[in-house]
């Protein structure tokens, strides 16, 4: 993520990803005497209806909700929304302009600097709330639901513009958000882009997000509006030990960028695990959300914590057609990594949640029928902070199912790689560069990418400058700053006030 703004007070400057943001209201913002604590509500389907269709659960503002709710912005001086952001949204001029009814303004902000804010606008993690100083007195001011009330109620139907061509060409291996991120930053900047994807849509893990809360025709949206970008989109292609970075870059490629995410299901390692009836989460959502007939029992246990558990519980609940669905995790409710909107959203909706317990053994002749649990103690904390899982011995108790959806986690298919990338892997499981701007063992090729959306796109942006950085100096030229991406004379600028990016 860019960390380059000026220190609270100073003027704007430049940063080396770009940029004029959008420029700052002129003067000191207006604070009113009291935050208002209470959030304006967004309109949720009753839990009766929602359950057994995969229609959206939450809804846009309408036009007067949004701009009450964006009166609740104080306008900092200094945004920690902004800076919690890892792509440095200027969410607080969005807002300032929804307060004042300008919502094709908002939108235009948020399209120029957020290539997939349509997709965005629904699913991101929003980290800016979590640093919203209303959330001091109470429900921090709903940044990502204003966001969609921008691009739902303004016009969000804009087309990114290149600036003066370049003659070098840039490779990029998977179409996630990594991927058209990069694709965006390098586009607009004037480079010819090629981004090689395997699978036969794009978006990445994206496209595993069930239908409830974003959908493919998200992800086609926002990628329309690089329509006018020389950025070529290759489905069906996998880059690998056949067509290595390497011959990408004797093929002519000036550089290459690896945004290969994670995209391979990690294994309980259990006994029991091959039974017909255990189904792989990634594998369930993807079929699901292609259209996919899948028929599933009325008892399912799904295991996991994180977001695609909860995405495979609520999913499953959908499918069941009025069965029991239950979730184990192994550690307890506080450590549990998903997101706690979603953990909401599963309990409202009935699913039983059961912690400290963990899969030793999947029971079955010819189909899953049953999972041994074991109960777990919880140790003293690992090296990532969280407390360790402990089983107790003699405490195993059989649960009775005929379904069984395994959600803990994935890593990256990395066959075909070399050795010679000499990649670190995240403790999330991402491949990436070691290097500055994720600069890995081969000079020319770049590779990031990350565990939430927005994160991943920030990475992206890194990665997009190193990439201008060294394609540049093979010009023999400066890099290039952020382009205004609407072809206008301006350039990206940072908001007044604008310190360092958090990295979260
Ligand atoms: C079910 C689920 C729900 C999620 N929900 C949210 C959410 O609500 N909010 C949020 O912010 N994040 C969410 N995430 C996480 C988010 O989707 C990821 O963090 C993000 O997609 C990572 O982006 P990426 O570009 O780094 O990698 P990926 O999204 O994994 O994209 C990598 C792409 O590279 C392709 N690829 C891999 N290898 C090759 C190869 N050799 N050749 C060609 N192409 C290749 C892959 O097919 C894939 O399309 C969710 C993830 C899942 C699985
Ligand atoms: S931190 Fe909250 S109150 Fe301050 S500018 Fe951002 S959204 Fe507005």
């Amino acid at each position: 993520m860019t960390a380059n703004g000026p220190v609270p007070g100073a003027s704007p400057a430049p940063s080396p990803g770009g940029p004029p943001k959008a420029a700052a209201p002129a003067g000191p913002p207006k604070v009113p005497p009291k935050l208002n604590p209470v959030r304006v509500e967004i309109h949720e389907t009753p839990v009766d209806e929602r359950i057994t269709t995969f229609d959206e659960v939450l809804h846009a503002y309408s036009k007067e909700d949004a701009v009450l709710e964006a009166k609740r912005c104080i306008q900092c001086r200094r945004p920690w929304c902004v800076e919690a952001c890892p792509i440095s949204q200027d969410a607080r001029e969005y807002i300032r302009l929804i307060a004042d009814n300008d919502f094709d303004g908002a939108a235009r902000v948020t399209v120029s600097e957020n290539p997939l804010a349509t997709s965005l606008c629904k699913v991101c993690y929003h980290y800016c709330e979590d640093a919203c100083v209303v959330k001091k007195k109470g429900v921090p001011v709903a940044i990502r639901h204003l966001k969609r009330a921008a691009m739902e109620l303004g016009n969000g139907d804009l087309t990114y513009v290149a600036s003066k061509p370049k003659s070098q060409r840039v490779a990029i291996v998977g179409a996630g958000p990594a991927g058209i991120m990069a694709a965006w930053e390098l586009g607009i900047r004037g480079y010819g882009v090629t981004v090689f994807e395997q699978e036969p849509l794009y978006g990445g893990l994206m496209q595993t997000i069930p239908a409830y809360r974003m959908t493919d025709a998200d992800v086609e949206e926002d990628r329309a509006r690089l329509r006018n970008l020389d950025v070529t989109f290759v489905k069906n292609r996998k880059i690998g030990s056949e067509f290595s970075p390497e011959a990408l870059l004797a093929e002519g490629y000036q550089a290459v960028f690896l945004s290969v995410g994670t995209s391979v299901h990690r294994s309980l390692g259990v006994e029991g695990e091959n039974l017909p009836g255990v189904v792989p989460a990634l594998e369930l959502l993807k079929r699901v959300n292609q259209g996919e007939t899948v028929t599933f029992g009325r008892q399912i246990v799904v295991i996991g914590g994180g977001d695609v558990a909860m995405d495979s519980i609520r999913s499953a609940l959908r499918l069941s057609r009025g069965g029991h669905v239950s979730l184990y995790y192994r550690r307890s409710r506080e450590e549990m990594p998903a997101d706690p909107e979603e953990v909401h959203g599963a309990m409202a909706e009935g699913i039983e949640f059961v912690f400290q317990k963990a899969p030793v053994k999947i029971l079955g002749k010819n189909h899953a029928e049953g999972v041994v649990f074991q109960s777990i103690e919880l140790g003293p904390p690992d090296a990532g902070g969280r407390r360790s899982p402990v089983p107790v011995p003699g405490s195993e108790v059989t649960v009775p199912c005929d379904t069984v959806v395994v959600a803990v986690g994935q890593k990256a298919d990395l066959a075909g790689f070399g050795d010679s990338l000499d990649l670190k892997i995240t403790n999330q499981g991402w491949p990436e560069g070691k290097g500055p701007g994720f600069t890995t063992g081969i000079p020319g090729v770049f590779a990031a990418g990350g565990r939430s959306v927005v994160y991943a796109m920030g990475t992206a942006t890194d990665a997009a400058v190193a990439i201008d950085t060294y394609l540049a100096e093979k010009r023999g030229e400066a890099p290039s700053p952020r382009p205004d991406p609407f072809g206008g004379a301006s350039t990206w600028h940072l908001p007044a006030g604008y310190t360092t990016p958090i990295r979260i």
